[in-house]
């Protein structure tokens, strides 16, 4: 799935509790960050016509999406949270949510199946699911539209949104414009 859908999948669980503006985005990043893995495409991409083109994103795309990376991520959030054990744990959860997501929704044009390979480095054994749906199928676009939308109603009803990881300011004026739009 796309990082956005991702992204979102970990926000609106990350406000099911009262966490503050750090152990929030630490949750919400938690679903994107398996995808760090796709940063191989940018040297990929650079050096594909040259005499040694690096196929990092062939090689390594899906490789962090695993147990391994899943604790490590969970052990950074406990490092740097305030809530440590819950901000962990929700990392840990949101991690997973991010592995379902693509399990679920990420088949490629040329019905290529996303396989993830959840026991690496112990196993190279891989999930994958005969129905995953394509990656701009309708279910995935209806999943983002829906997360959008309480992403939205969570900004207008607590007065912040995703723009507080950026600028508070930015995050202060929109909540603004938004309570202007829709009086409460
Ligand atoms: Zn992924």
């Amino acid at each position: 799935m796309n990082p956005v859908t991702h992204f979102l999948s970990g926000w609106v669980p990350a406000n099911i509790t009262p966490f503050n503006r750090r152990d929030r985005a630490l949750v919400a990043l938690s679903c994107v960050v398996p995808d760090v893995d796709g940063l191989g495409a940018i040297p990929e991409v650079l050096t594909k016509h040259s005499a040694h083109p690096l196929t990092w994103l062939s090689d390594y795309h899906h490789m962090l999406h695993n147990v391994a990376f899943a604790l490590l991520v969970s052990v950074a959030a406990f490092a740097l949270a305030t809530r440590r054990w819950k901000t962990a744990l929700f990392a840990l959860l949101a991690f997973h949510v991010h592995l379902l997501e693509d399990v679920a929704g990420s088949r490629g044009p040329a019905h290529d199946y996303w396989a993830v390979p959840y026991l690496l480095p112990f196993s190279r054994v891989s999930w994958t699911w005969s129905g995953q749906w394509a990656l701009n199928s309708w279910q995935n676009i209806t999943l983002t539209i829906l997360l959008l939308m309480i992403t939205f109603w969570l900004a207008w009803a607590r007065g912040y949104s995703p723009l507080e990881m950026v600028s508070t300011k930015g995050d202060a004026a929109f909540v603004d414009a938004l309570r202007q739009r829709v009086a409460r």
